[in-house]
């Protein structure tokens, strides 16, 4: 069977800066998971003694606290920095940016629409940017019930498939005088989804790698659904099941946004030593 990585995949540009950080900054603690990845944690754990801690109540004053890269609420941020806790950046700036336009935009009066899952960490992150609040939504459906002004500034989840955003501002650009849209998906998001497109419609099977709860993965794995129905979403190599290469000629292999290689790697020579 010939085994095949999609062009782009894999890590991220905001996930090696957030791992690069943590790794420059050994004995600290990330505030909730630095990346949705629970085996790249674990390593950070081990290697690099940086600790995860969930509770924000349990930092005081001298602590050394990375704030991952999906960022975090912007009262909890300021709330730190006046504990007097040392804090370190991981926001990637892809998602400081969203986070920049909602207060702007909802500060020149604009009701903001977040296009995104409201219990991710990124967008409770975004939303609280926005001064006077905002609107979250994952359907055209969600819209259609809200009582809108005519100034609206939309902004997508990083993460969100381009198609799915397009639904939204196309339902909103003819019913409103003024539609403000944002293309806050990231290149890399982006081009993960245009490979595993292109790819998914070679292979015979695809093997979609990443944490269960990382929404990129996810959409990747749906995109390949799309046009391999064998398709799988795994977190690493103890999750595959061998019968599904039965008597398949391609397997393509792509990979989530916080899947380091090594997890890739091991995947791949699972498979190779089980298969033909
Ligand atoms: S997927 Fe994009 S927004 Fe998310 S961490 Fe990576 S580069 Fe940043």
């Amino acid at each position: 069977m010939k085994i095949e990585l999609a062009e782009s995949h894999g890590f991220c540009f905001g996930v090696k800066r957030a791992i690069k950080i943590a790794e420059e900054n050994k004995d600290s603690d990330t505030y909730g998971p630095l990346i949705h990845n629970s085996k790249e944690i674990a390593r950070l754990e081990s290697d690099f003694k940086v600790g995860l801690v969930e509770d924000f109540n349990t930092f005081k004053k001298g602590d050394k606290v990375i704030v991952r890269t999906h960022g975090i609420v912007k009262d909890e941020l300021s709330s730190l920095h006046k504990t007097g806790v040392d804090v370190i950046d991981a926001t990637c700036p892809f998602v400081t940016k969203p986070q920049e336009i909602a207060q702007e935009m909802s500060e020149e009066g604009y009701d903001v629409i977040i296009f995104g899952d409201d219990m991710h960490p990124e967008i409770k992150g975004v939303k609280s940017y926005a001064t006077h609040g905002a609107f979250v939504v994952t359907s055209k459906e969600e819209l259609k019930k809200l009582k809108l002004r005519d100034k609206i500034a939309l902004i997508s989840q990083t993460t969100r498939k381009v198609e799915d955003y397009l639904e939204i501002s196309n339902y909103l650009i003819p019913r409103y005088k003024e539609v403000r849209v944002f293309n806050t998906i990231c290149n890399a998001t982006f081009e993960n989804q245009l490979a595993v497109r292109d790819i998914s419609e070679l292979a015979d099977v695809m093997v979609i790698i990443g944490g269960k709860n990382s929404s990129n993965t996810k959409q990747l794995f749906n995109i390949a659904k799309e046009k391999c129905f064998y398709s799988y979403h795994i977190e690493d190599e103890s999750d595959i099941d061998y019968s599904w290469f039965k008597d398949k000629e391609f397997c393509a292999i792509s990979a989530g946004a916080s899947t380091p290689d090594w997890i890739i790697k091991n995947v791949i020579d699972a498979i190779r030593k089980r298969v033909d």
